[in-house]
């Protein structure tokens, strides 16, 4: 059942910001409800990309996207906040590519997966029958370059068991997933201490959904977890075009205005953190 729709609540938000950057459709993706008698409705999403051009030639490449789980909107309005209002003042440094909501139908349903029930964050491999993926992947394939690091944003969820375990073990703090290719060229660690330094709450536990949590932060290329294999998800598939890339996460008992504060200082910090000197 449709609890919101994109095409009023995120579109013509997406739309305006091409008064200032470059947006693109990329694509549609379409699905077919079926009703127990014909007419046979069709519901169709567009999919869009922004690209705030950097007037340095030499800027660095950013990857963002959000969106990915349609329950998990605090990661899809934090990115548009970042390009509404942040975006502009990294400019001279910095090419960003971004991806708002690759779920919308998941959004409109308020539901992880998208309408067909098929979570798009465990199956982005390189032949899929996903379509919100396979937009994503030919994008990608068609424009390749190297990107400083990606951020995936994401929530997570308060109210339901996730992974199989129990609901109490759902962290309530911020935490965050890294790929890198190897231990020593981590540098969540340093992104999570900046992040306490402002205040936001970090999850300490030692175990995040049975995968193991080092002061906030879990390490994916060392999980238990098959479906966080590598190229499953936009984070690991992301390890084609760069060689760091993020996922954090917000509960969702948070206000979506504290969800979207720890996803923007999260953002400013990387971007500090990795601009060469
Ligand atoms: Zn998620």
């Amino acid at each position: 059942m449709k609890k919101r729709s994109y095409q009023k609540k995120i579109v013509p938000r997406i739309e305006d910001l091409a008064s200032k950057f470059n947006v693109a459709k990329i694509g549609d993706v379409a699905f077919e409800k079926k009703l127990c008698k014909p007419p046979l409705f069709k519901l169709k999403y567009p999919i869009y990309t922004v690209f705030a051009k950097s007037p340095n030639p030499n800027a660095y490449n950013i990857f963002l996207s959000a969106g990915v789980h349609g329950d998990e909107p605090g990661g899809l309005y934090s990115l548009l906040e970042f390009l509404e209002r942040e975006v502009e003042k990294y400019l001279p440094d910095f090419n960003f590519t971004a991806f708002p909501c690759l779920n919308p139908s998941g959004f409109e349903q308020d539901k992880r997966e998208n309408f067909d029930k098929v979570d798009i964050n465990r199956n982005m491999e390189s032949i899929t029958s996903v379509q919100e993926n396979n937009l994503l992947i030919q994008f990608l394939t068609d424009n390749p370059q190297r990107y400083l690091f990606s951020i995936d944003m994401h929530e997570d969820p308060t109210d339901k068991p996730v992974g199989g375990c129990d609901i109490s073990e759902n962290p309530k703090k911020f935490y965050l997933y890294e790929s890198s290719p190897n231990k020593e060229s981590r540098r969540g660690h340093k992104l999570l201490r900046k992040l306490e330094k402002l205040n936001i709450p970090i999850c300490k536990r030692k175990e995040i959904y049975r995968e193991k949590n080092e002061d906030g932060l879990i390490w994916t290329p060392k999980v238990h977890n098959p479906d966080y294999a590598a190229e499953k998800s936009v984070q690991t598939y992301m390890q084609k075009y760069t060689t760091h890339s993020f996922t954090p996460e917000t509960p969702t008992c948070w206000t979506l205005e504290d969800c979207i504060a720890a996803h923007l200082k999260m953002l400013s910090i990387a971007l500090e953190e990795f601009l060469p000197n």
